[in-house]
Formats: C-alpha cells, sequence, structure tokens
C-alpha cells in the first residue's frame, strides 16, 4: 500500500521501504523523488512513490549467490563482444574447460567468437595464450534486467 520503491540510480528496481523509510532517505540525501503521489505531502516533500538513489549501489551484496548463471546471462553481462579478440560473440567460453572440470558459472564462463573459442580449445587462456580483455564477475541483477 504505502510502501515505496526504491531504485538505483541506473534505475535499476531493488526493494521496497516505508513511506517513513522512504522520507529518512530523502533528509539524508541519499536518495531523491523520482515519482510522487500528485497533492499528496509529508512535511515538505511530496508523498513519494518511486525514490531513486543518488550513487550507485552495487546490488551483488545483496543476494547470496546473485543471478542463476545461464548462457543468455553471459552474452548479456558480456555485452556480446568476445572476451579474446572483442568481435562480436555469439557463443560461450568455459575459462577452465569443461572437459577438465571447469563448470557453469559466472566466474568461469565469457562471452567469446566462435573463432577465439575453437582456437582456444580445450586449453586455459593462459596455455593457449589469450588473455581475457575483462574478469568475468557475477552480474547484479540491475546489469541483467537492462
Ligand atoms: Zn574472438
Amino acid at each position: 500500500m504505502d510502501a515505496v520503491l526504491v531504485i538505483n540510480a541506473d534505475l535499476g528496481p531493488l526493494h521496497r521501504v516505508t513511506v517513513k523509510h522512504a522520507i529518512r532517505m530523502l533528509c539524508r540525501r541519499v536518495a531523491e523523488i523520482y515519482e510522487a503521489e500528485p497533492d499528496r505531502v509529508i512535511g515538505v516533500f511530496p508523498l513519494p512513490r518511486v525514490v531513486r538513489l543518488v550513487r550507485y549501489v552495487v546490488t551483488r551484496w545483496r543476494f547470496t549467490t546473485g543471478p542463476t548463471w545461464s548462457r543468455a546471462g553471459v552474452l548479456g553481462r558480456d555485452g556480446r563482444r568476445c572476451a579474446y579478440c572483442d568481435g562480436p560473440a555469439s557463443t560461450i567460453d568455459h575459462i577452465l574447460p569443461r572437459s577438465r572440470g571447469g563448470r557453469n558459472t559466472w566466474g568461469n564462463t565469457t562471452a567469446a567468437c566462435y573463432g577465439c573459442n575453437q582456437r582456444k580449445g580445450d586449453r586455459t587462456p593462459a596455455e593457449a595464450g589469450m588473455p581475457l580483455r575483462r574478469e568475468p564477475v557475477t552480474p547484479s541483477w540491475a546489469a541483467l534486467a537492462r
């Protein structure tokens, strides 16, 4: 009912808080009003429906395991760019190959183009002499929602 949606600085939804809590955030200037109820005020503030954090908050800590791993998620996280040559990527590379026990985890998978994936084969990036251009990380929910 009177819950206020908190959204991240990048507009990713985070959670709901009470109106009282939202007002405290406004007073502390950690959030600003993004959407308010017309014609209703609480003290000096319009009654907020949605407040937006002033600074981006990394949301990974909010979840013990993060979003569930998926191929589409990895491609999305990496912006469909190959981790090895930065070209357009359509495949998922296992950094430690699956044949050697590498698992489907955010940290062990990266977007790769077909050519690099084939070239790397059953080797690690170090063995193949193909350094990763970026560290594979667990994406935040907000990042995946974009
Ligand atoms: Zn490539």
